[in-house]
């Protein structure tokens, strides 16, 4: 694709970078963005400084946070015995809105996958096993909401493993329903009633 502008054409390679955006598609934007109000463009690239510079994560969970500490962490409303393991921060957001779930989470940042060359410790497990025998730890019980893939499953029995010598109970969200990504289009009554009704974890 030929730019009349070196500027346009910076512009069109980074939007083009993002996920389902094509050279077009980012070409369609980028004039957009010049036809319409500066303020407006403005502050779309503030937004996006803002969000890349100013945002935390939770030291203990790994969610996003304005602070050192989530608001779901330092609230005295959750349950402090659970703990939901999940990939990423769309699966707090889905289990967050069945609203049937009271308890903490802990955000792995991705699932075990030796394709992709993601290894255990490219993920936060080592924080949840420390955080799990910590002195003052009041979990009960871990509860795996992984995708039903091989990945997930890999990743589900490798925490098991590692949680053998604590004296928790671990349990995992019913079969077959998508999570890890696509749990955000699982109805959230399913979704909830597969974290009501979970089942123990059997990793043999
Ligand atoms: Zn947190």
């Amino acid at each position: 694709m030929q730019f009349p502008s070196k500027l346009i054409e910076d512009a069109v390679n980074e939007i083009s970078k993002l996920p389902g955006i094509g050279k077009k598609t980012a070409l369609r934007l980028v004039l957009y963005l010049l036809k319409s109000d500066k303020d407006e463009s403005l502050l779309l690239a503030e937004s996006l400084i803002n969000l890349r510079t100013k945002i935390q994560y939770c030291k203990t969970c790994k969610n996003i946070s304005d602070g050192d500490i989530c608001s779901i962490c330092s609230s005295n409303k959750r349950d402090r015995s659970l703990i939901c393991v999940v990939e990423d921060i769309r699966d707090v957001l889905a289990v967050e809105n069945t609203e049937q779930y009271k308890g903490l989470y802990h955000i792995l940042g991705g699932i075990i996958s030796p394709i992709e060359g993601v290894g255990p410790q490219d993920l936060h497990i080592e924080s949840l096993i420390a955080r799990i025998g910590e002195p003052d730890s009041e979990v009960k019980e871990v509860i795996l909401a992984l995708s039903p893939t091989m990945e997930g499953d890999t990743t589900a029995f490798y925490i098991s493993k590692k949680l053998k010598t604590h004296q928790i109970k671990i349990s995992s969200i019913a079969r077959g329903i998508p999570i890890g990504g696509e749990l955000e289009y699982t109805d959230e009554i399913t979704l909830g009633r597969s974290i009501t009704s979970r089942i123990s974890y059997d990793a043999d």
